[in-house]
């Protein structure tokens, strides 16, 4: 609860993500010991500043993670099964959430390093503007290529961003975008593209280094480093 607000997080875990390696979806996949979904659950309980989350998995585990993770009790609302697109996913989700939420979080199932200051300014600037992206503003040098890749021109970085997770909405804005895009049939690749296609503002709020989304292999090794630089600095934190 920041605010006042009723915060839900939707946690997308819905993927195959099998191009990692192995036949093992990624968000299941062990870093320091657990489930990469486990870090990403436990980071968000500890902050206190959410009251539920509606969970979507893939639709052939959806028993078995609602058995795994009933420790955490009525905090998890809902275990969903996901959709063919991560849209589809966060879309299921939506219809899971609960009548009296206000703010809705969204929040990739495999960025486990989510910190609380992220999730505070989030639902701040969320419940102000309407809607807030954690985002890092680019650093390196960019240039559009061919097919070839010949470098065809170097693009001006002044202003561009990468957008990570949490993305963050008042509910009636989500709702409202997620409603359109499927009656238009348009598919983006995060939902503030949704919601900016509506002409709603999003205002981005400071993400981080270490909220790295696992996707390739090498991933796993920062995963390793962070997590284990995570609990140093939690247990110097107490
Ligand atoms: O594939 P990608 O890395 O972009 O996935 C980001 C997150 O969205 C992952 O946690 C993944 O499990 C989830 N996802 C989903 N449903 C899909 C595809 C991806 O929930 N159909």
């Amino acid at each position: 609860m920041v605010n006042e607000k009723k915060v839900t997080a939707i946690i997308t875990a819905g993927g195959r993500g099998v191009r990692i390696g192995g036949d093992v979806p990624k968000q299941f996949l062990h870093i320091a010991g657990r489930p990469i979904l486990e870090h990403t659950l436990e980071n968000f309980k500890s902050t206190g500043l959410v009251d539920e989350v509606v969970l979507v998995v893939p639709p052939d585990a959806v028993d078995s993670v609602q058995a795994d993770y009933e420790g955490f009790g009525a905090w998890i609302a809902a275990v969903v099964p996901g959709g063919k697109e991560r849209q589809d996913s966060v879309g299921n989700g939506l219809k899971a959430v609960g009548p009296d939420a206000e703010i809705i979080l969204v929040h990739d199932g495999v960025r486990p390093f989510v910190t609380a200051d992220m999730l505070r300014r989030s639902v701040e600037v969320a419940a102000e503007y309407g809607g807030a992206i954690c985002a890092i503003p680019v650093s390196d040098t960019l240039k559009r290529a061919d097919a070839d890749g010949v470098v065809a021109e170097t693009v001006d970085r002044e202003g561009l961003w990468r957008m990570q997770t949490p993305q963050t909405f008042s509910r009636e804005i989500l709702q409202q975008a997620f409603a359109k895009a499927f009656e238009d049939g348009f598919y983006g690749t995060d939902e503030g593209m949704l919601v900016e296609r509506l002409g709603h503002k999003v205002r981005l709020v400071p993400g981080s280094e270490f909220n790295i989304k696992i996707t390739r292999p090498e991933d796993l090794v920062l995963g390793e480093r962070i997590a284990s630089f995570w609990q140093e600095h939690l247990r110097e934190a107490s």
